[in-house]
């Protein structure tokens, strides 16, 4: 099935009957694990390994490789998981009376939708997604499903990503403009980081890029895992002289501060959905604003919905009153899953 009909539905147990919302997050009862817990657990599944899904100190842990790598990478590998289990993507898995896949979320490298089926629905949590193509990692799989849990970071119809290759274009036109000035970009260090690094070298451009040291470990990771980055240096070793002209990646906490200011007459960058927002990036002193986005834009979040075919949607973290009114127009049953402790990486 997976698509309630009429009549299966008195048998079916609707997924709010065992899907819970509990203080340590969605907990799924017959399968005794929660997803993405907030607090130390005795069993979690996560969905990826940015900082809000991705907690340390639980007993076990089940998630891709991916993640999991990145996990131990973050925060050390005794505190990524007591008993740390990999699930390959489409590969089913018992746990109690529920079996579960991860399927490709497009978020970051090994991001996943976790999706349970307990007798006869299958409920899917997207964790974060996106459905732009990105080079360092597998792209959204559509899954049918009875309840899709949906984030909603971009919830608004103001927000529309432009292509990645566009904003990198106007990167790199800005880069041969300012030939003796260092463009330094604010990203964060999971997913944003490399992905930038992947579209620079898409776009052609193989001259070394240099990185903040809070970027490096988890490029490491990557390259470990498969994706290829070119060649990197740290930005912090490297001669003021060799910055000219030079690409530096950085947290965004770091791009307007005094790490910045040494670079050699710095043009600060800033990719982030957010961009979208001109007065946000007026506000961070962000020169070239970059709309580049690991989160689903408005459009995107539609289509999502649309394609997965859920009679119902559980709408989490950002605009979802937005979200839940446009899904009501399409027929679709929404409501808000009150959780809190999840945010967008860069917000
Ligand atoms: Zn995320
Ligand atoms: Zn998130």
């Amino acid at each position: 099935m997976f698509q309630m009909s009429h009549s299966m539905v008195d048998m079916t147990p609707h997924p709010q009957t065992w899907l819970k919302t509990t203080p340590s997050g969605l907990y799924c009862e017959p399968g005794g694990f929660y997803i993405d817990p907030l607090r130390p657990v005795e069993r979690a599944v996560i969905s990826h390994a940015h900082a809000d899904h991705a907690r340390p100190g639980h007993k076990a842990v089940l998630a891709t490789e991916g993640t999991l790598a990145i996990m131990r990478t973050r925060m050390g590998t005794e505190a990524a998981g007591g008993a740390q289990q990999v699930l390959g993507y489409g590969e089913r898995l018992r746990l109690g009376d529920v079996t579960i896949t991860l399927h490709p979320a497009g978020h970051v490298l090994g991001s996943a939708q976790i999706a349970m089926e307990y007798q006869g629905a299958r409920a899917i949590v997207s964790g974060d997604y996106k459905r732009q193509p990105d080079p360092t990692c597998a792209p959204f799989e559509v899954v049918p499903c009875d309840v899709f849990v949906t984030e909603a970071t971009f919830g608004l119809p103001v927000f529309q990503h432009p292509e990645a290759e566009d904003e990198i274009g106007r990167l790199l036109a800005s880069v041969a403009m300012f030939a003796d000035r260092t463009h330094v970009v604010g990203c964060y260090a999971l997913g944003k980081c490399q992905r930038l690094i992947a579209e620079l070298r898409r776009a052609g451009y193989d001259k070394p890029i240099y990185l903040h040291g809070a970027h490096l470990p988890v490029c490491e990771t990557y390259r470990a895992l498969g994706v290829d980055l070119g060649e990197l240096l740290l930005a912090t070793v490297a001669a003021k002289s060799a910055l000219k002209g030079a690409i530096v990646l950085a947290p965004p906490s770091a791009i307007a501060d005094r790490w910045a200011r040494r670079l050699e007459d710095p043009v600060v960058c800033m990719a982030s959905g957010w961009m979208r927002i001109r007065q946000r990036a007026k506000a961070g002193g962000v020169e070239l604003p970059l709309i580049i986005s690991d989160h689903a834009d408005w459009n995107g979040l539609l289509a999502t919905i649309r394609e997965v075919g859920a009679p119902e949607i559980w709408v989490t973290h950002g605009g979802e009153e937005a979200l839940i009114h446009a899904a009501t127009r399409l027929q679709i049953r929404a409501r808000a899953l009150r959780l809190i402790g999840y945010g967008d990486e860069d917000a």
